[in-house]
């Protein structure tokens, strides 16, 4: 099943799931709708026909939820009792923390086994290298921001773009190295408007012809509207703009990338349930599979390489 938000090359893991295990000798089951499809027992057999031509497609064919009903003790029990109906001893949840957080307390109580693969564009799980969606959201977001550039640099005008990352700044570091941005705004760095400002102005001294600001849009000081106003405020005589770049980073075809960690994931996953593993992310760091207790593998910490901070600093002299 997929759960939580979606990300490009969550089919790519599920034709991967899939396959495995019927190369396994398993019967698949797909759950439609994460942990709400478990509820209301919308499962269907899945053969390899399933998931012939999704590797290219963005988005999810078993679609995707979040669940309230599954916070409780009785929806969680009809959850059970479906999986128990369709003899399902364990499912590998693509989600992010909270799917994870779940399948905990699920596992506690039924003895149900998860093994999990980090599906979101954000990055921000410890235990993988990459999460799956990070590197088509990131070339998503790319290309749209060349297109700014473009039509900044013609008008001389100051754009701050707004790129996903409710808690992390992992996209807006990387499109900001990326994109050959002026300054990044993101949570986990405590955000100066005059050191903001005067970052600008000198570039602005400089005759720059046009100046990008990204900002993650769960910065502590606001998404980009807010941080644009505060600039605007000191300084008016700059002609400046907002992009929100939004969904389109959550879709389009995955990257050869996340092609290939969705399916090495997707097999890790499958094979990791036959060797009885519970409770783990299956994540790959320095080319290599490994598996990380869901406890260790949530948000927030993932630390953000100071170095990348700096090399934005310096290529924006
Ligand atoms: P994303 O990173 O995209 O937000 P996520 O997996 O973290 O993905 P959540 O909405 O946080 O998305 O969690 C998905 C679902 O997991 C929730 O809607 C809920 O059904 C279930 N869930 C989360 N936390 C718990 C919990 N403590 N107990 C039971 N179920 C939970």
């Amino acid at each position: 099943m997929t759960s939580g938000g979606d990300s490009p090359g969550m089919n790519a893991c599920i034709r991967a799931v899939v396959r495995t295990g019927l190369y396994n000798g398993l019967e698949v089951y797909g759950i439609r709708r994460g942990y709400e499809g478990m509820i209301d027992g919308d499962f269907f057999k899945m053969e390899s026909y399933h998931v012939s031509n999704i590797i290219q497609r963005g988005g999810t064919i078993l679609k995707t939820a979040r669940s309230q009903r599954f916070m409780t003790p009785e929806g969680r029990k009809t959850a059970f009792e479906n999986l128990k109906q369709h003899g399902i001893e364990g499912f590998v949840a693509i989600g992010g923390d909270g799917t994870f957080r779940g399948a905990t307390v699920f596992e506690k109580e039924f003895g149900i086994t998860c093994v999990g693969v980090a599906g979101t564009i954000d990055n921000d799980l410890f235990g993988t290298d990459f999460t799956l969606g990070f590197d088509t959201a990131i070339n998503t977001a790319i290309d749209a921001i060349d297109k700014i550039r473009d039509t900044a640099m013609s008008h001389n005008r100051m754009f701050f773009v707004e790129v996903m990352g409710r808690d992390a700044g992992f996209i807006a570091l990387s499109t900001g190295i990326a994109g050959g941005a002026e300054a990044i705004v993101i949570p986990e760095t405590e955000t100066n408007i005059d050191y903001l400002i005067s970052t600008l102005e000198r570039g602005w001294l400089r005759q720059k012809s046009s100046a990008i600001v990204i900002v993650a849009e769960g910065d502590e000081r606001g998404g980009a509207f807010e941080i644009a106003k505060l600039v605007k405020e000191k300084f008016d005589h700059y002609d400046t703009r907002v992009s929100v770049l939004g969904h389109i980073q959550r879709g389009g075809n995955p990257t050869v990338r996340d092609r290939i960690l969705g399916s090495r994931l997707g097999m890790a996953a499958v094979e990791g349930l036959i060797e009885g593993r519970k409770n783990v992310m299956a994540g790959q760091i320095n080319d290599e599979i490994v598996f990380t207790p869901f406890a260790n593998a949530t948000k927030h910490h993932m630390q953000i390489n100071k170095q990348m901070l700096q090399l934005v600093e310096i290529l924006a002299l």
